[in-house]
């Protein structure tokens, strides 16, 4: 009986396997044709300061797939890495975002900053400074109006490059953060050493915070860590207003969730940002 279901639990196995493949591969040809024939789209979600001010945007990339529908980035992107199609695709993200910024930017305090998220591969090519900088040339957005997010992993291999790399972003007012602080290596020792303005912790930590005493002890040492090195903290996935309290009270410095607003296309953003701003006067 016993060799028997080892058997089917090997079938079942396989099979998953062989699904989970073709899929992939399925999608990997069709990302190809995606770029050409505009299936992406970017979603903007606020980043709000403690005191509900915006404080920026963070773009986030969707495949509007002919056939299979929307298609999570937490999908595509890992595939995108693998085939280096992920080039392509960042550098269409960057100038999108470029361009709905410069169009938000009347709008919008003077601060406030585009959050865009850094593929490891794109960050570790020898062109991606010069790369950058014709971007941000050929939209006209200042550097000071960009953020970009990294996760700790992209540090973590040739680290003395990466160090110069960031120097050269932030000497062009270009603000780093560390994005999903915390599940990575986490060497906590490392952020002496590195050029960076903010972390934002991982939402898995920002989930139980209320009732668990031990996620919140651990909010509480990354935010007083974080403080200490003089970086700014954003919380992501907050989706509670138990939540937002908690994380006030531990003196966080920016919040992204749910609570306040979903990711959305750049026309609901606009409304979005007038009913904001209605409630402001
Ligand atoms: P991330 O950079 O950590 O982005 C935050 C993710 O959390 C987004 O998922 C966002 O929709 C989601 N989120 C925000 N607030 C809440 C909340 O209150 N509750 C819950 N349950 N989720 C929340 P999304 O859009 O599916 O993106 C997943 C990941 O895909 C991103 O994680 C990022 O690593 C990657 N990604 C997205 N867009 C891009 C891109 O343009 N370039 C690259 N390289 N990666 C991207
Ligand atoms: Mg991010
Ligand atoms: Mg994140
Ligand atoms: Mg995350």
């Amino acid at each position: 009986k016993a060799k028997q279901q080892g058997r089917n639990t090997l079938q079942t196995f396989t099979y998953d396997i062989n699904q989970k493949l073709t899929q992939r591969v399925t999608l990997r040809n069709d990302l190809q044709e995606a770029i050409t024939q505009e299936q992406f789209e970017l979603h903007y979600q606020p980043l709000l300061t403690r005191d509900g001010d915006i404080h920026g945007f963070e773009a986030l990339v969707r495949w509007n797939h002919p056939v299979k529908g929307p298609i999570s980035p937490g999908l595509f992107i890992p595939i995108a890495e693998e085939t280096g199609q992920i080039i392509g695709l960042s550098q269409w993200v960057m100038e999108r975002a470029a361009k709905d910024f410069l169009k938000l930017q009347p709008l919008l305090p003077n601060h406030c900053r585009m959050a865009v998220n850094l593929s490891p591969m794109q960050f570790h090519r020898p062109s991606f400074l010069s790369s950058l900088r014709k971007t941000l040339e050929v939209t006209g957005l200042p550097p000071t109006a960009l953020e970009l997010e990294l996760t700790e992993g992209i540090l973590m291999n040739d680290t003395e490059a990466a160090i110069d790399t960031l120097h050269a972003l932030r000497g062009m007012g270009i603000s780093i953060t560390i994005d999903d602080f915390g599940t990575g290596f986490s060497s906590l020792s490392y952020l002496r050493h590195l050029p960076i303005d903010k972390i934002k912790i991982d939402r898995s930590f920002i989930l139980n915070i209320v009732e668990s005493s031990k996620d919140a002890a651990v909010v509480q040492g990354i935010i007083a860590l974080a403080h200490h090195l003089e970086l700014n903290v954003v919380a992501e996935g907050v989706e509670t207003s138990a939540q937002q309290q908690h994380l006030l009270a531990l003196n966080c410095d920016v919040l992204q969730g749910f609570l306040f607003a979903k990711p959305m296309p750049f026309e609901p953003l606009t409304h979005w940002l007038a009913v904001q701003q209605q409630n402001a006067l």
